[in-house]
């Protein structure tokens, strides 16, 4: 089941992936071993590793309308696609598209190391997660982050947030972010598929101060 957060439908699609519907607009991000539920307006893709940017799952939803947002790194992959604009985005860029206003918010890692001083995510790979406006509701999806200090002064409503450890924050560490930069709301993500189960989740909802709901996989 969706949960509504004024006017805006949300859906997990499982591991990091969502379905907003808001005014009749369709956007997916991150989309990865999704079943369509629609083809897309908007598509947002945090970064390019294969659990987050899939091909497969984006050939699912593309339109020939169809406007992404992605970080550079995720270019090649999406040329041949037959999507209508794709706009490429760095840590910082705010862009418009069809109408809602999308911000692109650094996502890297501080303490998760592929190997001694290598970060999964280095910040100068560019990554990022996003804050969508949609008509004055701020959600933010994460991507695949430590809690930076650049969570600190976000303001939004509604928080989509990674708990898994390993790659992203654990379900302490997205509790302490979420403790600190308040979202009236939190959902937990980054779990159920390639790392990280519901016990991550639950016990993020234990720890957070602020509203969470966990969603049921769709
Ligand atoms: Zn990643
Ligand atoms: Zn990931």
């Amino acid at each position: 089941m969706p949960y509504t957060y004024q006017g805006v439908e949300i859906s997990w699609l499982g591991h990091a992936a969502f379905l907003l519907k808001h005014s009749g607009k369709l956007i997916y991000i991150d989309p990865y071993k999704i079943r369509s539920k629609g083809s897309a307006d908007i598509i947002l893709v945090t970064h390019e590793h294969f659990d987050h940017l899939s091909p497969d799952d984006l050939r699912k939803i593309v339109k020939h309308d169809t406007d992404i947002v992605a970080p550079r790194s995720c270019e090649g992959k999406l040329k041949g696609l037959g999507a209508g604009i794709i706009k490429l985005v760095k840590p910082g860029d705010k862009v418009m598209v069809k109408d809602v206003e999308v911000e692109a918010i650094p996502a890297y890692n501080l303490t998760k190391f592929r190997a001694p001083g290598i970060p999964y995510h280095p910040r100068e790979a560019g990554g990022v997660g996003y804050i969508l406006n949609l008509d004055g509701v701020r959600i933010y999806h994460a991507g695949d982050t430590d809690f930076i200090p650049e969570m600190r002064e976000l303001k939004v409503d509604v928080a989509l947030i990674p708990v898994s450890g390993t790659y992203v924050m654990t379900a302490e560490e997205a509790a302490e972010a979420v403790n600190t930069f308040k979202p009236k709301l939190a959902i937990p993500m980054h779990y159920g598929s390639i790392v990280g189960s519901r016990r991550d989740a639950e016990r993020f909802k234990e720890l957070a101060e602020v509203e969470v709901v966990i969603l049921e996989r769709e």
